[in-house]
């Protein structure tokens, strides 16, 4: 007969087969812990209709396959196939083991693919595991303001179609600053969203070196193309007059003329950015307009925001 195989007739073809087999304790021990198993008890109850007769007996290898792989997942031991899982499954009227990736498996293979979008350039190591659940706000107002432009932006990036201007995040050393910026870049990629984050001090260094390289243009090119571009800690050191207007002024007006949402942070407010940092290249020369078109653009691409709170930096 195929199909309609209750529990007891399987325990009975497990008994006649031990018989025939003149089974060993050992064996005997091995075929009870099987059928004790619940996933085992549980998947031949469901596939009762399914089963051929002696499904049991001659799919014993799977089954004892199904219970040995599953247990040496429970005691951490290593998997024959490592990060998978064995399922059982029906396969003509008898039961076979398939293998699919544990819970874990998935996880990383979602977080591999969200660190994919994530393009962290100098960047510290704890910004990578940064989210906003985290984002601290007690009774601050200024934080709370600041949590709630960027919980903002996350839901409006992909919803409208109207231009969003990214953050400009300013205030004191140590209070969180890059660690927000990191927390909204994780959601967006969790969102499908590319986003590029860069520490503009080294970057601005790393472009210096490359002039000899002859791949300046290249590299900035990557850069300036992002979905969503953050530039950490901008104003932290004095900018050439070639940084601030061959690789940021170009990187800028790309993304002003593309709509492309940029984000910065810095210890400066725009206005003391311009006038106290951009006006004035590492040689000291005064150069109020070029600060000035370059202001321009920040502003155009993000919007001002004042973030305060305590330095969380051990002093
Ligand atoms: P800033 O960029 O304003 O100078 P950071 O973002 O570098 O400050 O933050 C300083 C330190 O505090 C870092 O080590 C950072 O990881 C940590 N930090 C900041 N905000 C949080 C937060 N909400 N939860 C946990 N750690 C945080
Ligand atoms: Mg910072």
């Amino acid at each position: 007969m195929i199909g309609g195989v209750n529990l007891e007739s399987v325990s009975q073809s497990m008994k006649n087969m031990m018989g025939k087999l003149n089974a060993s304790d050992r064996y005997r021990k091995l075929v009870h812990h099987a059928l004790d198993d619940s996933d085992v008890q549980s998947f031949l109850e469901q596939n009762k209709q399914s089963l051929d007769k002696d499904a049991i007996v001659k799919s014993l290898s799977n089954l004892y396959e199904f219970v040995t792989e599953k247990s040496k997942i429970k005691n951490g031991q290593n998997s024959t196939i490592p990060g998978y899982e064995p399922k059982l499954v029906l396969n003509n009227h008898l039961i076979d083991v398939s293998y699919r990736p544990t819970k874990e498996t998935i996880n990383s293979r979602k977080q591999k693919q969200l660190q994919n979008r994530i393009k962290m350039l100098m960047m510290p190591k704890d910004v990578k595991h940064a989210s906003l659940h985290d984002f601290d706000m007690d009774e601050n107002s200024s934080r709370l303001n600041v949590l709630e432009q960027a919980l903002n932006f996350v839901k409006n990036y992909h919803k409208t179609n109207q231009w969003i201007p990214g953050l400009y995040l300013y205030g004191s050393f140590g209070i969180g600053k890059t660690y927000l910026l990191g927390a909204i870049a994780n959601k967006l990629a969790e969102n499908g969203v590319d986003v590029t984050m860069l520490h503009f001090p080294s970057f601005a260094v790393e472009m210096k070196n490359s002039i000899g390289n002859n791949n300046v243009a290249d590299k900035v090119d990557a850069i300036k193309k992002s979905s969503i571009l953050m530039l950490d800690d901008i104003g932290a050191d004095s900018m050439s007059s070639w940084v601030r207007d061959d690789i940021l002024g170009v990187i800028l007006e790309w993304r002003m003329q593309n709509h492309l949402p940029t984000f910065f942070s810095s210890n400066f407010s725009m206005e003391k950015l311009e006038k106290e940092h951009l006006s004035v290249n590492n040689r000291g020369d005064d150069e109020p307009l070029k600060a000035k078109r370059i202001m321009q653009r920040i502003r155009f691409l993000s919007k001002e925001c004042l973030m305060t709170g305590d330095n969380r930096r051990p002093q």
